[in-house]
């Protein structure tokens, strides 16, 4: 067990709280407690600092997830390997498929033996693929930090990173919601791990999930990667934010005058319900399971029927209206580069890792149903925390020593008051009408893009104008600051990638085309690029699957 500090200041008639260590982890889903556990194995000082509540914050807390479990067997992982590679357009690559079911197998046994309790089968067999229990897993991580000595900071988001000289990531300073209190943590090196961005879609557990960390990240220069793969949606009642869609195997839609919809479903058939969404009500019903089928479906994930059971609906015989909400980059694969095994950003003292990373190492540019990304939080987390700590602990003494500066400007509240203010609810509603409609995001056009991104750099220059209204419209600032710059690097990145391919469908351009078998890489605040980038270990081209 390591000692959590150097030193530890807090002046409560300042309300400043200062902390310094090692490593210091931004986020509090399983990524960012995968990489504090092995940072602090690794003999590191560790600060986790959540917006939320460590445990409870985040996509899988209130979701539970298939995970990438696939036991090491030369036939099953070939096929467990296979299986995405055409739906996300050829741009995975197989040696980071390979490290993350060897790392995600030993993570989830090591999960058994710290007392997760993984269902059996009827010959007592464990069932790893499933971490539906999520509080569990979480509760189960929270305490397998809190007893490796990491100093845990809940309800404290990251505002914005600090560098030094060298622009390299010294740690970073937030705010403590539930005092107002402002705490600044230095560091020698930082793992962004804050999850994906949902543009507050309201969808299941992505209320903090905003893009903060690809704004901070950013701010330090990193580049982001497969932002066009960002318009995940995910049907949901239209009465409540449950956007699990296992259950909808068994569903029927309808429209509004009972006549089924042909060819619509919760994989396949997305489209077609979000065409006919575009103008009437879609309705569905879990009229095709049996009996027998219902019986298992009301024990495996209770927070599915519970929406149903508060509006007195039987889903089972009765039908409900649907939506597709959109999960953005949580069910996409976009997010900040990593440029080695390490999980290391292009900026040194950075990493990333789970839904802040980008997943289209193993993924392309799709994610399909679950799995993938809870192996991913759980292989990149612990890679990220295991590299930050080796890099931090290089520095030793010094790190924490250096002088720095905070990176944030966009909605940094300063004392310059000529400055005009804002207001952060205008803005997210304003990227939010750019961003939901199926017919911009999920079916892309030229046209659509370009107007889209024109309204989002306006949006950028009306906030770089400005400064954050109040104190307490501190976080919601930067929120609306971070899904306006994640707005722009995706469409930026769609505009720029004239085919469909993976998630990115695209009117204009129906087809794959082999000359754009690259990835796009992106970055920029004030001024948004897009470059190609050459795939390290490229697979030929193969047939477009269409989803
Ligand atoms: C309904 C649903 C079902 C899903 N099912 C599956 C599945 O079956 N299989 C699968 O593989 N994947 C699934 N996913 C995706 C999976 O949940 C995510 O990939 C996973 O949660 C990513 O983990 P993470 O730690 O990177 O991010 P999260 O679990 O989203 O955690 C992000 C954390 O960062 C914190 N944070 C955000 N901003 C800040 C900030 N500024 N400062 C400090 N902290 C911050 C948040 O509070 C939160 O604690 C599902 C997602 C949803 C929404």
């Amino acid at each position: 067990m390591v000692s959590a500090y150097q030193s530890e200041l807090s002046n409560s008639s300042t309300s400043f709280l200062e902390l310094e260590t090692d490593v210091l982890v931004i986020g509090g889903g399983p990524s960012a407690t995968w990489a504090a556990w092995n940072a602090a194995a690794q003999g590191a000082r560790v600060v986790l600092v959540d917006k939320g509540y460590c445990g409870t914050s985040g996509a899988t807390a209130p979701s539970g997830t298939g995970v990438w479990y696939v036991p090491p067997d030369p036939q099953q992982r070939e096929a467990a390997m296979a299986s995405r590679e055409a739906l996300g357009g050829f741009l995975s690559e197989r040696s980071w498929m390979e490290r993350v079911l060897d790392q995600t197998y030993t993570n989830l046994n090591k999960l058994s033996d710290w007392g997760y309790p993984f269902p059996v089968d009827d010959e007592g067999n464990p069932h790893r693929r499933s971490l539906q229990q999520a509080h569990d897993y979480m509760r189960l991580m929270r305490k397998k930090i809190t007893k490796a000595g990491v100093k845990i900071l809940d309800h404290s988001p990251a505002l914005e990173l600090l560098v030094d000289a060298q622009g390299s990531v010294a740690g970073a300073k937030g705010i403590r919601r539930q005092t107002g209190e402002r705490w600044t943590v230095r560091a020698g090196a930082v793992v962004i791990a804050t999850g994906g961005c949902a543009f507050l879609s309201k969808a299941l557990g992505c209320n903090v999930l905003t893009g903060d960390g690809y704004l901070m990240a950013a701010e330090a220069g990193a580049e982001m990667s497969g932002m066009e793969f960002s318009n995940a949606y995910a049907l949901s009642p239209a009465f409540s934010s449950v956007t699990k869609g296992a259950y909808y195997r068994w569903a029927t839609f309808y429209y509004e005058d009972g006549t089924e919809i042909e060819g619509a479903g919760s994989q396949k058939g997305r489209s077609i319900i979000a065409r006919i969404l575009l103008t009437q009500p879609v309705y569905a019903c879990l009229d095709k399971a049996t009996p027998e089928i219902q019986a298992m479906l009301r024990t495996v994930q209770h927070n599915f029927l519970l929406p149903f059971y508060r509006m007195g609906i039987d889903p089972f015989t009765q039908r409900f209206p649907v939506t597709l909400r959109l999960e953005g980059t949580v069910r996409g694969t976009g997010g900040i580069r990593i440029v080695d095994e390490t999980c290391a950003t292009t900026v040194k003292g950075l990493y990333a890792a789970g839904d802040a990373a980008t997943r289209e190492l193993i993924c392309g540019g799709f994610t399909g149903g679950g799995s993938h990304n809870a192996a991913w939080a759980t292989s990149s987390g612990y890679w990220a925390g295991e590299a930050a700590a080796i890099y931090a602990q290089k520095l030793g003494t010094k790190a924490n020593q250096r002088s720095v500066r905070g990176l944030g400007e966009a909605a940094i509240s300063t004392s310059n008051t000529s400055r005009r203010s804002f207001n952060p609810s205008e803005v997210i509603k304003g990227v939010q009408a750019e961003v939901f409609p199926y017919d911009r995001n999920m079916f892309r056009t030229e046209k659509g893009l370009t107007e889209s991104l024109g309204r989002l750099d306006d949006l950028w220059k009306e906030i770089r104008n400005s400064e954050a209204v109040s104190e307490e419209q501190a976080v919601q600032a930067r929120e609306a600051t971070a899904m306006v710059a994640t707005a722009r690097w995706m469409y930026a990145s769609a505009l720029e990638r004239k085919e469909t391919r993976g998630m990115h469908k695209h009117l204009d351009y129906p087809e794959q085309d082999p000359n754009q078998y690259h990835r796009l890489v992106s970055g920029g605040l004030d001024q948004v690029w897009v470059k190609p980038q050459k795939l390290k270990n490229a697979i030929k081209d193969r047939e477009l699957v269409t989803l």
